[in-house]
C-alpha cells in the first residue's frame, strides 16, 4: 500500500515530468502578506507571481504546501472530528502554470494522474464547471467524462478566491463518488454536504484579480492554480473513506490512544481525531514560528492547543498529555518536512507549558460550565454571561466552549457574549477614566487590548478572525 509520503512523491514526479519545477513548501505564517492569517492554499506563495509583480526563473511549478484552514475565509475548525474530509492542517499537492499552459493542458494532465498513474476508477469520478464555462465543459468531454457526469454550477465554489482581494478565477472540481451506503449528494444538489462525494481536486483558471472596492479584473495572463488534499487522494488510494483511516494519521490516532484510553476506535474516537489534527496544526504552526499568545496568529494556536487539550481531558487524562505526541509525528512527517525535527523540543516544551498552565483551570471551567447548564432548560443555548465568564476567568477561547457544547447539541447565546465583553472592556475604560492620568491611561488601554486583561487571556477572538 502507498503511503502518503510515497503519494506525495508519486504526484512531485508526476508533474516533474511534465517539465515542472519542483518548489519547497512556503511557510504556514505568509511573507508581507497582511491579507491572510496562514497559508491555506498552494497559490499562496505565488500570489504575486500570478499578477505579473515577481517573476521566478520557471514558469511551471508544482509543490506540496503546508496549508492551515482555522480562520478567515476558508475556516474548517467546527468540520475537524466531525467530517471525514476536513483538517485544520493539511498537505494540498499543486501543479501551477504561470503564463504558460492553460484550460487545455490543466485538465488532461489532472485526469491522467488519476486514473493512469493513480488507477483510480473513472466511473466513479464527477466533475463540476463554473456555470458559464462552456469550455471547461467542452474539455472535459472530450477526455471522456459523460455529460451527465460534468455540474455546472453557478455559486462560488466554483469560483475559486483565496480570501478577500488577490488573484482568483472560475475553477473545474473533481469529485469521488464514495458509494451510496454514505450520506451526501453530488456537488450542487440540496445533500452537497454529506461526505459521499468528496471534493478531491480544484483545478483554479486564474484570470482575475478581486481588489478591496469589490472590483473584479482581469488579469495579464493567464494561468493555472491546483489543489489536491494530500489526505483526501490518500484515503482514496489506500482505499478508505476518511481521512483520518489513512495510514498517517491513523498512526497519530494509535498514540493518542496510547497515552489516554487505549481505545483508538472506542467511545472517545471522536477527540482521538481532534488531538491528531490539531497536534498536526499546533507543532507545523510552531515550527515555522508562532507562538501561543492572546491575539493574532498565536491567539488561532492558542485555541487550537486549548481545544485539543480539552479533549485529551475527555478521555481521562489527567497530566500534560500532547507533548508525548512530538515524537511519533516527527517520525511520520519529519523526513519531509526536516523543520519539524528542528523544532522538535520546541513544539514539545511548548506543548507542555500551555497544558500544564490551561489544566489549572480547565477542570474547574468544565464544572462551572456543567452547573450552568443544569440553572437552564434543556435545549437552549448557555447565556452569553456565563461563556464570558468561562473565557475571563477560566481561559477557554468561545469556540472551545461551543465545541464542549457542541456535543451535548447546545450552543452559546453569543450576543450576550459579545455584550459581556463589551460591558467589561467598558468598565475597564470608566475606572481608568477617574484616575485623569490621561498620557498613562492611552498606554494602558493600548496593551489591555494588545494583551487582554488582568489574566491576559485575550480579548481578541473577533480580531483573530477578522484580520484575514
Ligand atoms: P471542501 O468543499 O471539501 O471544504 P474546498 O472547496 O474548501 O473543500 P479548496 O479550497 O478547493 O477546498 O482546496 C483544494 C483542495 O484542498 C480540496 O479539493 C481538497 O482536496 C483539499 N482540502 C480543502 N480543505 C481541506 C481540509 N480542511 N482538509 C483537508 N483537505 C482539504
Ligand atoms: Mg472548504
Ligand atoms: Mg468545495
Ligand atoms: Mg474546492
Amino acid at each position: 500500500m502507498a503511503s502518503l509520503n510515497d503519494i506525495r512523491s508519486t504526484f512531485l514526479d508526476y508533474f516533474r515530468r511534465q517539465g515542472h519545477a519542483v518548489v519547497d513548501s512556503s511557510p504556514l505564517v505568509p511573507r508581507n502578506d497582511p491579507t491572510l492569517m496562514f497559508t491555506n492554499s498552494g497559490m499562496v506563495q505565488f500570489k504575486n507571481v500570478f499578477t505579473g509583480l515577481e517573476h521566478r526563473p520557471y514558469n511551471r511549478a508544482t509543490t506540496s504546501q503546508k496549508c492551515v484552514r482555522a480562520g478567515g475565509k476558508h475556516n474548517d475548525l467546527d468540520n475537524v472530528g466531525y467530517t471525514a474530509r476536513h483538517h485544520t492542517f493539511f498537505e494540498m499537492l499543486g501543479n501551477f502554470s504561470f503564463g504558460d499552459y492553460f484550460k487545455t493542458e490543466a485538465i488532461p494532465f489532472a485526469w491522467e494522474l488519476l486514473t493512469k498513474d493513480f488507477g483510480i476508477d473513472k466511473t466513479r469520478l464527477l466533475t463540476t464547471v463554473y456555470h458559464t464555462d462552456d469550455e471547461a465543459f467542452e474539455i472535459w468531454r472530450k477526455v471522456g467524462v459523460p455529460e451527465d457526469r460534468i455540474i455546472r454550477i453557478a455559486t462560488d465554489d466554483n469560483f475559486w478566491r483565496m480570501g478577500p482581494t488577490g488573484p482568483c478565477g472560475p475553477c473545474t472540481e473533481i469529485f469521488y463518488d464514495h458509494g451510496d451506503h454514505i450520506w451526501g449528494g453530488p456537488p450542487g444538489s440540496k445533500d452537497e454536504d454529506g461526505d459521499r462525494f468528496i471534493e478531491i481536486w480544484n483545478v483554479v483558471f486564474m484570470q482575475n484579480e478581486q481588489f478591496e472596492d469589490g472590483t473584479l479584473r482581469p488579469l495579464e495572463m493567464q494561468s493555472i492554480d491546483t489543489g489536491m488534499g494530500l489526505e483526501r487522494i490518500g484515503a482514496l488510494l489506500q482505499g478508505k473513506h476518511d481521512n483520518y483511516d489513512t495510514d498517517l494519521m491513523r498512526g497519530l490516532i494509535e498514540a493518542s490512544a496510547n497515552v489516554t484510553d487505549g481505545a483508538p476506535d472506542g467511545p472517545g474516537k471522536t477527540h482521538h481525531r481532534v488531538i491528531a489534527d490539531h497536534l498536526r496544526s499546533t507543532a507545523f504552526l510552531i515550527a515555522d514560528g508562532v507562538m501561543p499568545s492572546n491575539e493574532g496568529r498565536g491567539y488561532v494556536l492558542r485555541r487550537i492547543m486549548r481545544r485539543a487539550m480539552r479533549h485529551a481531558h475527555m478521555l481521562g487524562a489527567q497530566d500534560p498529555v500532547m507533548f508525548k505526541l512530538v515524537p511519533a509525528l516527527v517520525r511520520a512527517m519529519g523526513g519531509h518536512y526536516t523543520e519539524l525535527k528542528t523544532a522538535e523540543a520546541l513544539i514539545a516544551e511548548t506543548l507542555r507549558l500551555e497544558e500544564t498552565r490551561f489544566r489549572t483551570t480547565l477542570d474547574r471551567g468544565l464544572k462551572l460550565l456543567d452547573a450552568e447548564l443544569e440553572k437552564i432548560a434543556d435545549n437552549t443555548d448557555l447565556p452569553g454571561e456565563a461563556a464570558f465568564k468561562l473565557y475571563d476567568t477560566y481561559g477557554f477561547p468561545l469556540d472551545l466552549t461551543q465545541d464542549a457544547l457542541r456535543e451535548k447539541g447546545r450552543g452559546v447565546d453569543t450576543r450576550g457574549f459579545e455584550a459581556a465583553m463589551a460591558e467589561q472592556k467598558a468598565k475597564a475604560r470608566a475606572s481608568w477614566a477617574g484616575s485623569g492620568d490621561t498620557a498613562n491611561q492611552a498606554i494602558w488601554f493600548e496593551l489591555a487590548e494588545k494583551h487582554g486583561g488582568s489574566e491576559f487571556l485575550g480579548y481578541d477572538t473577533e480580531t483573530a478572525e477578522g484580520q484575514v
